[in-house]
């Protein structure tokens, strides 16, 4: 064309082009689902901006909020469209060309391996699974502040942008064009789209419709050797009956005819725009949880959600929320956690979608959550940045937390492997056992990180997120085990909680500390994140028992009648080696009940950093 601006892909956007449009990766359909969500997400752009300026939705047919699909399958063409923001010119440059979020070269290298594009849609790349089906698509696409334009690709690496000067004014939106591939045939079929939009789209909040063929009875003129035949079914009898008040003036000239089968086309609704959170948790099934945490968190791997709370909030603040606990944490979950400052919760004022990126709604340490909140009291005729000063936030944000840390702690109620032998034997084993068994091992080892964060960050709720914790000691037989479960198998006169760490489990149980309080039977635990030395810094005691290091100065294993005579027989030594050592390398020389064989170890004071965090100290400095 002759007003074609040529532009090249981002070389990562190439790449994975050429992925796709070369993959034998059998689940193609996935294109469909992305491409309605992006439908969708255009939609609920323009209705948020509609709250506070009516003018933006124009009039006629541009102010439906619905979403299209039509099929030509003589061209072998597939159409999406939807009355969403649309694109500008800029945008469809910047949109279509390059990718703006982190993680995706990592992805791109994952489906490269796996095949498995499950996830595309939570890297914001979604757009590009339409060559998995097409080998060229145009994107039609109006916005508001600009004129109505055309990006197409063949997938060769570059896309083009002209002004379109030739197809028919679309209004707002935009309009996908795939010409699919001899291959996708099977996507020029009514009932496969159909089938694929109540399979992945049903939680989408926009009613889908399908250009869909209907098979009507109509009747035309019959022919006159017909005619005998016909008047004997039972059809043509009632037509003659209808007609009787012109039959006796000429019957003979009445015109004859006769019902054939036509295809009629009509946009026909795929979807009941539901929203599941408005409706009684009762009757939400398990499956329907499932599938709208997919459409929300674009996670459709196999996995179901480890956890999910639906309730309403009454009070001064009303709403309502479903949260969810992913199966699997994002690869970058702690990566970024201290650069960005994203929650995942998706906030609605009265049922309209207001923003993604409310950070307000939720601390950094759950921001591994999924959901969605709806509140009734917060004003809809404001600014994303009003509302995010408004004071009902606070009040969301608690009860958020609460229901957040209740529903992880059912999680490991609910666990069969978590509860000891004691308590299972009055428990019959219940038909959903095997489904929860082991899932809160799963989920701590997914986001265990994200409680000990919390317990750092969130004072409020220390107590409550230090029984979620999970770790192994010298008595977990390499399982995990909890405080709750350490401190029913303290010793009788054991006032503290024993701790040791270090890098890994095997080193630390050689290590010399332990010799003693092993040898009386004491059970210590091993932490072994580099994040728990800060932990143990925030975590000063839990059900009034204090931590103790182990390799810190002032373990206290109970009294010893013999302490006193010791320190004075030893007395000229101690003083003699803290005289030789100089003072800036120790503070101290003491004799100690600690040690069992070993003769003598270099222990940390109480104030100070435990060798271990000398080392995480050292390794982040270098
Ligand atoms: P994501 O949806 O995660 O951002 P996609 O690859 O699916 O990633 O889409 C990239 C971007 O292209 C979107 O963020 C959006 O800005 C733009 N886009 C895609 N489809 C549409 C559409 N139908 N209407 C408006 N903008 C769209
Ligand atoms: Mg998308």
């Amino acid at each position: 064309r002759n007003n074609a601006e040529k532009f090249e892909f981002q070389a990562e956007v190439s790449r994975l082009m050429d992925i796709l449009i070369n993959s034998l990766y059998s689940n193609k359909d996935i294109f469909l689902r992305e491409l309605i969500s992006n439908a969708s997400d255009a939609l609920d752009k323009i209705r948020f901006l509609s709250l506070t300026d009516k003018e933006v939705l124009g009039e006629g047919d541009n102010t439906k909020l619905e979403i299209q699909i039509k099929l030509d399958k003589e061209k072998k063409i597939l159409y999406i469209r939807d009355r969403g923001i649309g694109m500008t010119k800029e945008d469809l440059i910047k949109n279509l060309g390059t990718i703006a979020k982190s993680g995706t070269s990592a992805f791109v290298e994952k489906v490269q391996s796996s095949g498995d594009l499950n996830l595309i849609g939570q890297f914001g790349v979604g757009f590009y699974s339409v060559y998995l089906v097409a080998d060229y698509v145009e994107v039609i696409s109006k916005h508001n502040d600009d004129k109505q334009y055309v990006w197409e690709s063949k997938a060769d690496g570059a896309f083009a942008i002209s002004e379109d000067t030739w197809n028919e004014p679309i209004g707002r939106g935009t309009e996908i064009r795939l010409h699919l591939r001899e291959e996708a045939g099977e996507y020029l079929e009514e009932s496969k789209l159909k089938d694929l939009v109540k399979k992945y789209s049903e939680f989408i909040n926009f009613p889908i419709y399908i250009w869909a063929s209907k098979e009507v009875d109509v009747e035309v003129p019959s022919d006159e050797d017909e005619e005998e035949e016909k008047t004997e079914t039972s059809s043509s009898e009632e037509e003659e009956t209808e007609k009787s008040e012109d039959e006796d003036e000429d019957s003979e000239k009445k015109p004859k005819t006769k019902t054939v089968k036509e295809t009629t086309y009509e946009w026909e609704l795929l979807n009941d725009v539901k929203a599941i959170w408005l409706r009684n948790p009762k009757e939400v099934t398990e499956e329907e949880y499932t599938k709208f945490y997919q459409t929300l968190a674009k996670d459709f791997s196999d996995e179901k959600p480890l956890a999910w709370s639906h309730f309403t909030a009454e009070g001064d603040v009303e709403f309502k929320a479903v949260l969810f606990v992913p199966p699997k944490a994002p690869q970058d979950l702690y990566e970024s956690y201290y650069n960005t400052n994203k929650s995942n919760l998706k906030l609605y004022v009265r049922r309209v979608f207001i923003s993604d990126e409310f950070d307000e709604l939720l601390p950094k340490y759950l921001s591994f959550l999924k959901g969605l909140v709806d509140s009734d009291t917060l004003p809809l005729n404001v600014s994303r940045e009003m509302l995010q000063q408004h004071n009902s936030l606070k009040t969301i944000k608690k009860k958020l937390i609460r229901k957040a840390l209740d529903m992880i702690r059912k999680i490991a109620e609910e666990d069969p492997d978590e509860s000891t032998d004691k308590d299972k034997k009055d428990v019959e084993k219940s038909s959903d056992d095997d489904e929860k068994k082991g899932q809160y091992t799963k989920f701590w080892n997914e986001f265990g990180k994200s409680i000990k964060l919390g317990i750092i960050e969130d004072a409020a709720n220390r107590n409550r997120l230090a029984k979620l914790l999970r770790f192994e000691s010298t008595k977990s037989d390499g399982k995990l085990t909890s405080l709750d479960q350490y401190i029913s198998r303290m010793k009788s006169g054991q006032k503290d909680i024993f701790y040791i760490t270090g890098t890994n489990k095997e080193q630390l149980e050689k290590s010399p500390f332990l010799e003693r309080l092993k040898k009386k039977n004491y059970e210590v635990i091993f932490f072994t994140d580099p994040v728990d030395e800060y932990l143990m810094q925030y975590l000063m005691d839990y059900e009034d028992k204090k931590f103790q290091n182990v390799s810190k100065e002032g373990l206290k294993l109970g009294k010893d009648s013999k302490d006193k005579e010791l320190k004075e027989s030893f007395k000229e030594l101690t003083k003699w080696w803290k005289g030789t050592l100089a003072s800036e390398n120790v503070d101290d020389v003491k004799i100690s009940n600690r040690l069992a064989d070993t003769p003598c170890v270099v222990v940390t004071s109480k104030y100070g950093w435990s060798a271990n965090m000398e080392r995480i100290m050292q390794s982040q400095t270098l």
